[in-house]
Formats: C-alpha cells, structure tokens, sequence
C-alpha cells in the first residue's frame, strides 16, 4: 500500500498545506444543502455524544429490541444478551445500524464501553450463511485474541456460526479455518500461518486496537494481511484512541467510509479518578508504593505497571515479598503461562499483577479498583489505554501515576490530557511547559532509563495479615454488589 511506504519513510500530512489546496477549488464545488435530520436522531446523539461522519449514516438505535429486527438472525441469542445487558452503549446504539450496511468504518469510543460487542454482533449477523470463511479479526496481543474469542464463544452460542482462534500449533492454516466462518488471531501469528496462500473468502476484516496496528511495529504484517483478503472485504477498525495522522493512514485505506466517535477523542474514561504523585526518584516509588499499602490504599485486584520486562521481573519479586499472590507478566513468558497469569488475575487467585504495555490495550478485566503506573507511561497514547483498563461498563476506580525528577518534563503531557478528560490538575501543574513533540517522539522511541528496582525492606507480619484482611473484605465487597 502506497501511503504505508510514506508514512514508513517518515513523510507526514501537511495540514496548512491540504487545507490551502482544498480552499482553492473548494468555492467552485457544488455546495451541498446540510442534511436536515430527524430529531429523534439529533436527540440520541446529542445526549450520548455520538459524532458521525460519511454519508448516509443510518439513525442511531436505542434498545435491544430495535437491534433484533435489524438483524433478526440474532433473535437466537436475544435472551442471553438482553439477560446480561441492560441498555446499548452509545457506539453500539451507532455501530450496530452502521455495520448492517457492510461497509468501511471507523469507530472510535472510550475503553471499556462496549467496542467487542458493537462489531461482534453485527459480524455474527452477517456471516450466517456459512458457506465460507468470512470474517478476520485481528488483535495487536494473543491475549485480546483469546477474549475476543471468548466473548465471540459465548455471543455465537445457538446461532451455529464457528470461530476459531489462531496458533501458531502447527498445523496448516487450511485444515484449522475449515468449518469455520471467523478467525480471530494476532497479525504475526496471521502472516506465519498463510505464509504465500490468499486469503480470498474473507469479507469482513476487523481491525481492533487498529490505531497500535498501524504503528511500525505491526503495519507491514497487517498490510500483507490486507492484500491477501482484497477481493472487496469490508474494515471496521475500532479503538478507543487515535490520533490525525494514523486516522489519515486509516481513511487512506478505505472506501466511503464512515466514522463514529464517541466523546472526547484521545480522551481517558471519566469513571476513574487520577492522580500523579511525585516520588523524587526510583527508591522514592518503591517507598510510595509500601505507603500505599501500609495505608489501606490497595485494595486487590490492582494492575501496577512498569515499562519494561526487565523491570516487571524486579518489580514482582520486590512486591511478592510484600503481598502474596503478586504475579508478573510480560512478554518474556511463554504463551501458556501468559494465559495462567490472566487467568488467575481474572479469577482473583492473584491480587496484584505486575505487567508491561502488553496487558494496556483491550484488555477487560472487572473489578480492577486500582491502577499504578510505578513507571510513568511512554506516551499519551500509553496512558490513556493503561487507564483504561479499570472503570470499564461505568465501575468506579482509581489511578496513580508515579512520576520522578527524570520524567517532571513529560508530566505536562499526562496533565493536559486529564484535564481535557474532566479532571481538576493543580494550576501549577498546568502552568509548566509542554515537552516539544521531539521529546515526545524520543521518549516514545525510548523509555527513560532508570536504576533498577530493589528495596532493603521486608513486610511485617501485621502489614502482610493487613494485606489479607483487605483482600478478603474487598471480595466480599464485590460478591455483595453482584448480588
Ligand atoms: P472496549 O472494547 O470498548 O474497551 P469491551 O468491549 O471490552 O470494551 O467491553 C467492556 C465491558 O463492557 C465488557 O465487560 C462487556 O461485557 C461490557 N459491555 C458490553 N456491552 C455492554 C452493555 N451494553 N451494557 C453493559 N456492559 C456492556
Ligand atoms: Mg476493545
């Protein structure tokens, strides 16, 4: 694809320039009349901050029951959906009349708001004559695929629509698709299993978490993936972030397509609380987060996260000495212990995990109360889906965003994006400079370097029942809300 090459040899879209372009010919173009809308339409968008874009975008629904006479191959699992939820979300309320039409689109909504379920449903709907493979998920990590294929298990359940979820186990691609009707898999695993066979079936190609898609380090595989399906397939690309030139990258590949967003975009979610604290160094963040402890403040299941393998590694044996049940995960591990160390979090055999940007994006997990950034994240971008990972579906949480003397001059990029998401931040805060976007590049490239993470300190026996106690109380806490 051309505008991959471009982008590739660091050539970027030149706003000034396009938009003088555009305004030399612009007065002669036919103006088109604004489309007058229903005002039901206006109503629900206005009151759930749907923005659309494209032509001829279907009115948004509003309830379950609207859903089903749109797609009514989906009546088979009208109970068991309408039995877990109760109201659509705003970009299901868009998505699901959107998609019906088969055609391109980009979707853009906050974490934790129901993305899975606003492409998966329509997918399930529209590959139902199972003749043929026909749709193609891909996700950046093995985990988000394995929960897509989860949720894909359970929402296909009674409709007789098969997926199937792609290791590398081997065995040929050919013999693991046939039978099935969607694939759900990581691009990498995707490009070693093809190796030179098309992928001509497909119609439907979803692209979650695409905005980390198109980042360098997946574009070329999941370009080659694109070229294999061609043939007409439709795109939905979905995530909760991204920014200008990625979406440019993104309409560069599509047809009429349609956009959705919901709120603010590149915004963190509003149900959960931040703070960034000041630790002076790296001793200083391993003796804040002993404070935290000692002070009740970490209430089970907590994600801490760091920037590196390395530093997951040091971060879990120095914590596993405080708090039983503390694990790490990182991509150092082999597959099957990722997908034990998820498990276990899920389940809450394992209180704290300790982990790396691979747990950041998609990543679903309930209960979570708590979030740490121990290591300052690498980007906006970074903070944003890390956050994202607790108040999913309108729970309530909290964020903690440890900073040093190395990484003061970034803290203006994390202030200025809580601010923009709702949150009050200290007018001293906000008057400090914003990094350049060189330094902001750099350190994407790069992480800070630090000292490595050890403490002399070792948990007293009250501090370690404490811990327990806290936990117990906090399980309980949650059996009571379920009922
Ligand atoms: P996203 O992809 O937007 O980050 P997910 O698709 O992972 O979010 O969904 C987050 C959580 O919200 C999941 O636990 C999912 O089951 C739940 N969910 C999805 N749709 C709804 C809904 N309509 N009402 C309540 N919860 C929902
Ligand atoms: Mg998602």
């Amino acid at each position: 694809m051309d505008s991959f090459a471009m982008l590739k040899d660091g050539v970027s879209f030149d706003r000034k320039r396009f938009a003088n372009d555009i305004s030399l010919f612009s007065e002669s173009l036919p103006q088109k009349k604004p489309k007058i809308e229903a005002p039901s339409t206006n109503n629900i968008r206005k009151e759930f901050k749907i923005h659309t874009s494209g032509s001829n975008i279907p009115e948004p629904i509003s309830s379950w029951s609207q859903l089903f006479q749109l797609y009514p191959f989906l009546q088979k699992t009208q109970d068991l959906i309408t039995k877990q939820y109760e109201n659509l979300t705003a970009v299901q309320m868009q998505a699901f009349p959107l998609l019906m039409q088969k055609r391109d689109t980009i979707a853009i909504a906050p974490t934790g708001s129901g993305k899975t379920l606003a492409y998966l449903l329509p997918l399930i709907s529209l590959v139902k004559n199972r003749e043929k493979l026909k749709g193609l998920i891909i996700t950046p990590t093995k985990e988000l695929a394995r929960q897509v294929f989860k949720e894909f298990v359970v929402l296909s359940e009674g409709t007789g629509i098969v997926g199937q979820l792609i290791r590398k186990r081997g065995k040929e691609l050919e013999e693991l698709t046939e039978d099935c009707d969607v694939i759900i898999c990581t691009p990498l695993t995707l490009v070693h299993m093809m190796g030179e066979n098309d992928l001509p079936s497909i119609e439907f190609v979803i692209i979650d978490e695409s905005d980390q898609l198109f980042d360098m380090g997946y574009l070329d595989q999941v370009d080659q993936i694109l070229k294999k399906c061609q043939g007409g397939c439709t795109k939905w690309m979905f995530s909760a972030t991204m920014l200008p030139a990625v979406e440019m990258l993104a309409y560069s590949m599509l047809i009429d397509p349609a956009k959705i967003s919901v709120g603010i975009q590149n915004a963190t979610v509003s149900t959960v609380s931040q703070e960034l604290k000041f630790c002076t160094n790296e001793a200083g963040k391993t003796i804040a987060l002993k404070q935290m402890m000692q002070n009740g403040e970490l209430s089970p299941p907590v994600l801490v996260f760091v920037q590196s393998k390395d530093r997951a590694i040091q971060l879990g044996k120095e914590i596993k000495e405080l708090v039983p049940h503390t694990l790490a995960i990182h991509s150092g591990l082999d597959d099957k212990n990722r997908e034990i160390i998820v498990k276990n979090f899920r389940t809450g055999s394992t209180w704290i995990l300790i982990c790396t940007d691979l747990m950041s994006r998609g990543m679903d997990f309930h209960g979570v109360r708590l979030i740490i950034n121990f290591d300052f994240p690498q980007s906006v971008i970074s903070y944003i889906h890390r956050i994202g990972r607790a108040g999913r579906a309108g729970e309530t949480a909290k964020a903690v965003t440890f900073y040093t003397i190395e990484d003061a001059p970034y803290v203006k990029m994390i202030a200025n994006v809580m601010k923009k998401s709702g949150f009050e931040v200290p007018e001293w805060m906000m008057k400090l400079k914003t990094p350049s976007k060189e330094m902001k590049k750099k350190l994407e490239k790069k992480p800070i370097k630090r000292e490595n993470i050890s403490s002399k300190y070792r948990i007293s026996r009250s501090l370690r029942k404490f811990m327990k106690k806290k936990h117990q109380q906090s399980s309980e806490d949650q059996a009571e809300e379920k009922i």
